[in-house]
């Protein structure tokens, strides 16, 4: 299952555990076991990110969980969350 996270100035559905950024997360599917079996891979990757970016940036405002770099008409973690086209296209 695929995701969508949004950074967030508010309180999220998700925390980084690094540097405490918040994210909204946009779920493809809705049953709880996967969803809390995603939250884990969520939070890998928010760790991951840190180590594979260096530098203050570590996230982007908006990427998928897994990592998707295909268009988001393609994805539908995207489409839900209406992800910008440009968080796609941005590096
Ligand atoms: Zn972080």
């Amino acid at each position: 299952m695929q995701v969508l996270c949004k950074a967030s100035s508010a309180a999220g559905d998700i925390q980084c555990s690094v540097c405490g950024q918040n994210f909204q997360v946009y779920w493809e599917r809705t049953n709880p076991a996967e969803r809390e079996a995603a939250r884990e891979q969520i939070l890998s990757a928010l760790a991951e990110q840190h180590t594979s970016n260096h530098g203050t940036d570590a996230h982007k405002a908006c990427f998928n969980v897994p990592e998707w770099n295909g268009s988001p008409r393609y994805s539908g973690a995207a489409l839900l969350g209406n992800a910008p086209k440009a968080a796609f296209q941005a590096a």
